[in-house]
């Protein structure tokens, strides 16, 4: 018997109504800032995210789902959505449209992770970015839009975490300091805690092995090594956030495993309900990363929120989500000829728009009134020969019991009135 491949899931009709709850959230709060939708194709060149999200990350590592096509392309599907959507920047000409290009996009990412609760191997992401402004009111509008996205949704017990991992130009000077700092400590930390010491440094601070926690908790920090520009960029978000009555955390800890980072870098997480994949959403500012993929120099921040762990959350905290619209009405027959109205019947009622479900095969009258209370409807439309030589229909209200007759030629106007 086939099996979902490891690490995938199908997604359930009686899930249906949180997808579509999430997905019409998404896309009204976006609209609501000034979002537009940009969709980047699932797969990418290879390269493409070896340099957007960087060689000495987990992602290309060890993550990305890559493959030879019949042609002899090095492609992957993507593992997140930013380096495609600077590559559509770039591609599209966009820095010639007015600033800040404010994009977004939802649907589906790829890694080959270890999978587990809240851990997938494809998972969906709502993406947003704003890209060509310096400007800290971007940064906050970003970190806002994730905020009303799980307000909307009524999300509770979240806490924002917040960092600022600098520029070129201050934080190699920082990342000296603490590669001079972990030398010294050489003998009391992790095994991959000295790779990455070679590989990608700041990720020291990222380790969850309990020996290390002391060392990390000693190491200098990020913030008091911030060059003027980003000191001042970080307390002017600050600022804002206080004046929204933002809550926040300062996490000098928090530096997010892709390379393209500068300045600014957040993570939602959630305080329940999620176990040890609490992280529903993170992002920052990545202002070198346009010009790492060829485009012209160009800053930009954005977030990536996993709609899967949004889901999850919901559930553990019992959020109601509004019910799928479903047909209203069941059309019964009783006799071929009948039948054949009926399959006329269900087809003009759709066309006019009304939701309408037809009983399929040739079953009793009791059978087809068993289906239509399965299916929870309103009305039942049940044609017999009688019906059609009066050129009307029988329809019986479900939950009052009571029936009526109604001429076939109005019988549309009928329902829109009372549906
Ligand atoms: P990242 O791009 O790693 O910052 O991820 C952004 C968000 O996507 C995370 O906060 C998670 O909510 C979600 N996410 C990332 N990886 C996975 C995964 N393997 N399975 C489910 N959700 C994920």
């Amino acid at each position: 018997m086939y099996k979902a491949v490891r690490g995938t899931q199908d997604i359930l009709p009686q899930d249906a109504p949180y997808w579509r709850h999430l997905e019409t959230t998404i896309h009204e709060l976006c609209a609501r800032y000034g979002y537009h939708r940009l969709e980047p194709p699932l797969f990418e060149e290879t390269s493409l995210f070896v340099r957007g999200v960087g060689e000495a990350t987990d992602i290309v590592e060890k993550e990305m789902y890559s493959f030879t096509d019949r042609g002899g392309r090095e492609l992957t599907l993507r593992p997140e959505f930013t380096a495609g959507v600077m590559r559509g920047y770039i591609e599209h000409n966009m820095h010639t449209w007015p600033r800040p290009v404010k994009l977004y996009s939802v649907g589906p990412a790829f890694r080959y992770e270890a999978p587990q609760a809240g851990r997938y191997r494809q998972f969906h992401q709502v993406n947003v970015e704003a890209i060509g402004e310096q400007d800290p009111a971007v940064d906050l509008e970003i970190m806002s839009v994730a905020w009303d996205l799980y307000e909307a949704l009524g999300s509770k017990g979240l806490s924002f975490q917040l960092n600022s991992t600098g520029c070129p130009a201050c934080r190699p000077v920082y990342i000296k300091h603490l590669v001079a700092y972990y030398e010294q400590h050489r003998d009391e930390i992790c095994k991959e805690c000295k790779r990455r010491l070679q590989r990608n440094p700041l990720r020291v601070l990222d380790c969850k092995v309990e020996t290390c926690q002391p060392i990390i908790e000693g190491a200098p920090r990020m913030r008091e090594h911030l060059c003027g520009e980003c000191a001042k960029h970080f307390e002017t978000l600050l600022g804002y956030l206080d004046l929204l009555g933002r809550s926040y955390t300062l996490n000098h800890r928090l530096v997010r495993g892709l390379d393209y980072y500068t300045k600014t870098v957040f993570e939602v997480w959630a305080e329940e309900g999620l176990g040890a994949q609490n992280a529903v959403c993170g992002g920052g500012r990545y202002d070198g990363l346009i010009e790492e993929l060829g485009g012209p120099p160009t800053p930009g921040v954005g977030f990536a929120a996993g709609l899967e762990r949004i889901i999850l959350a919901m559930k553990a905290q019992g959020t109601a989500v509004p019910e799928l619209v479903a047909p209203q009405l069941l059309v019964a027959h009783r006799g071929t000829e009948a039948k054949t109205r009926a399959v006329t019947l269900t087809s003009e009622l759709r066309t006019a728009g009304i939701g309408a479900l037809l009983a399929f095969g040739q079953r009793s009258l009791r059978s087809q009134m068993k289906q239509a209370n399965r299916a929870n409807v309103r009305f039942t439309l049940i044609l017999g020969e009688d019906e059609l030589a009066a050129g009307e229909v029988t329809v019986r209200d479900m939950a009052a019991g009571e029936q009526q007759r109604v001429s076939l030629a109005e019988i549309e106007d009928w329902l829109k009135r009372r549906l």
